[in-house]
C-alpha cells in the first residue's frame, strides 16, 4: 500500500471527471480512477447551460439542432423550433476525455484501471482495490487509501453496491443505439439539425425511438424499460422506416439509463455516489449528461466539505442540494413518462398536445435552463388548464381539444 489521498473518483464519466476536476482545483489530492476504453452509448444531446455552468467551448459541439420533430403512432409530426437557442451534440468519445484531460490539468492523478473492492485498513480508512487496465485478472490487485471516495462508475455502479444499502432496486430503461454514417441533407427528409423523436409503440412500448444527428454521424436508437423488448429490431424497424438501411453503421452499442434517484446517495461515513450511479436521470426525456455533472460537483462540494470538518454528514447535502433543485422537474416527468408513454392512444394526443406554442415554448425554456419557468404565470395557468383537458379527455375517453 503506497498513496492516500484525500478523495478517489470512481468513474471518468461526465459526472466523475466534473467532481475530480472541482476537488484538483479545489487543492485536494485527488484520484481519478476510469475503466477505460469504451465509449459511453449516448445519443448526446446537452443544453446550452451545461457549457455555461461547466465552462465547456463551444468547440466541444460537434453538432447543433434547432427544432425537433415530436413523430406520433400515426406518423403525424410536430416540429418544435427551438427559437432562440440550440440543442447541443456531443461525442462521447472526444467529450468525455476532455473532461478527463481537463481534471488531470488542474492536478487529479488519471489512472486506467477497474474498480474491484472497497476494503477498510485496520483504522478503518478506506481501500480502493482496483486493476490496472492491462493487468492480468488473478494478478495481485493494486489498494490505495482514500479519506473519502465518490462513486460515478454508472447505472451498474460497483461503488454503489459496495457501499449502499443492497435493497434499493433503482427503476431502469434498456437503452440501445446505432451510430451510423450521415445521409445526406435532405434525403428521406433527414435534417442535420432537428432531433427527432418517435412516439410508436412498435418501435417502444413504454420510452420513445430517437435520431440524433452528429455531423457526420447520426445516432439512431431505442429505449424501453420492458423485459426481453427486442431493443435491435425495433431499431432496424425504424431505420427501415426513414430510409437509413443502407447507411453504413459505425458502432453498436447499449446500456441501462436508470430513472429514479436513489433515496441514499452515502454510506453515513465516507463514500458518496453521483450521476447514473444515484441515478439521476431525468425521467421522460432520459436526459443524463447535465445532471450527471451537476451531481457530481455537489458530490465534489460535500467531500470538500466532510474533508474540511470532518463530519461525515456533510456528505447528506449532495442529495439533498441536487434534490431541492431538480426533484420536483423529475417528480413531474415521471408523472408525464407514465401518463403519457402507456398507449399509443395516449401517445397521439402527447404529440398532439406538443402544437400548443406555450407547451413549446416552456418545454425549450425549462430545457434550455433548467430551471422552472417563472417569468410567464400566465402561459402556466393556460398549460395546466389544457393539461386537466387532456387528461379528462382521457378518463372519459373523449378527445379534447388542443388549442
Ligand atoms: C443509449 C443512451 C443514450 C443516451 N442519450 C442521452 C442524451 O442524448 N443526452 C443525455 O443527456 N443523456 C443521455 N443518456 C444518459 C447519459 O449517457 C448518462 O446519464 C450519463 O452518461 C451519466 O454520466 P455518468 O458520469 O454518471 O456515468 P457514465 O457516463 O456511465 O460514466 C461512468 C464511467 O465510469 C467508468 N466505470 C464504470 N465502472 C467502473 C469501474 N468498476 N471501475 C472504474 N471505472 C468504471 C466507465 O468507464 C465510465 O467512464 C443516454 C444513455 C444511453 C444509455
Amino acid at each position: 500500500m503506497t498513496d492516500t489521498y484525500d478523495a478517489i473518483v470512481v468513474g471518468g464519466g461526465p459526472s466523475g471527471a466534473t467532481a475530480a476536476d472541482d476537488l484538483a482545483r479545489a487543492g485536494h489530492k485527488v484520484l481519478l480512477l476510469d475503466r477505460a476504453g469504451r465509449i459511453k452509448p449516448c445519443g448526446g444531446a446537452v443544453p446550452p447551460r451545461l457549457l455555461k455552468d461547466f465552462d465547456v467551448p463551444l468547440d466541444m459541439l460537434c453538432a447543433r439542432a434547432s427544432s425537433a420533430r415530436m413523430i406520433a403512432p400515426s406518423h403525424k409530426a410536430v416540429d418544435m423550433p427551438v427559437g432562440d437557442g440550440f440543442v447541443g451534440m456531443v461525442d462521447r468519445d472526444v467529450f468525455d476525455e476532455w473532461l478527463r484531460v481537463r481534471a488531470a490539468g488542474h492536478g487529479a492523478t488519471r489512472i486506467d484501471g477497474t474498480f474491484e473492492a472497497l476494503e477498510r485498513d485496520p483504522d478503518g480508512t478506506a481501500v480502493i482495490a482496483y486493476r490496472a487496465k492491462g493487468e492480468a485478472r488473478g494478478s495481485e490487485r493494486t489498494r490505495v487509501r482514500a479519506k473519502v471516495v465518490i462513486g460515478c462508475d454508472g447505472g451498474n455502479s460497483a461503488v454503489a453496491r459496495a457501499a449502499l444499502p443492497a435493497n434499493e432496486k433503482v427503476p431502469f430503461v434498456s437503452a440501445y443505439h446505432e451510430v451510423i454514417e450521415s445521409p445526406a441533407d435532405g434525403v428521406n427528409g433527414f435534417e442535420a439539425g432537428r432531433c427527432d423523436v418517435y412516439y410508436q409503440g412498435n418501435l417502444s412500448p413504454d420510452f420513445y425511438a430517437w435520431i440524433f444527428p452528429h455531423g457526420d454521424k447520426t445516432s439512431v436508437g431505442v429505449g424501453s424499460a420492458v423485459k426481453g423488448f427486442p431493443l435491435r429490431d425495433a431499431v432496424a424497424r425504424l431505420r427501415e422506416q426513414v430510409g437509413m438501411t443502407d447507411c453504413p453503421t459505425v458502432r453498436v452499442e447499449g446500456a441501462p439509463i436508470p430513472l429514479k434517484p436513489r433515496k441514499r446517495w452515502d454510506n453515513g461515513r465516507d463514500v458518496v455516489v453521483a450521476g447514473d450511479a444515484a441515478g439521476v436521470v431525468a425521467p421522460a426525456s432520459g436526459e443524463g449528461i447535465y445532471y450527471a455533472m451537476t451531481a457530481g460537483r455537489l458530490a465534489a462540494e460535500a467531500a470538500g466539505e466532510f474533508l474540511t470538518t470532518g463530519n461525515p454528514v456533510a456528505l447528506k447535502s449532495a442529495r439533498k442540494r441536487f434534490m431541492k433543485t431538480h426533484g420536483r422537474v423529475f417528480m413531474v416527468l415521471g408523472i408525464m413518462q407514465w401518463f403519457w408513454y402507456r398507449s399509443d392512444n395516449m401517445r397521439e394526443r402527447f404529440v398532439k398536445l406538443c402544437r400548443d406554442p406555450d407547451i413549446q415554448q416552456l418545454t425549450w425554456e425549462s430545457y434550455m435552463n433548467k430551471e422552472l419557468v417563472r417569468k410567464r404565470p400566465m402561459a402556466h395557468v393556460r398549460v395546466f388548464v389544457k393539461d386537466m383537458g387532456q387528461l379528462l379527455g382521457a378518463i372519459t375517453g373523449q378527445a379534447p381539444r388542443t388549442q
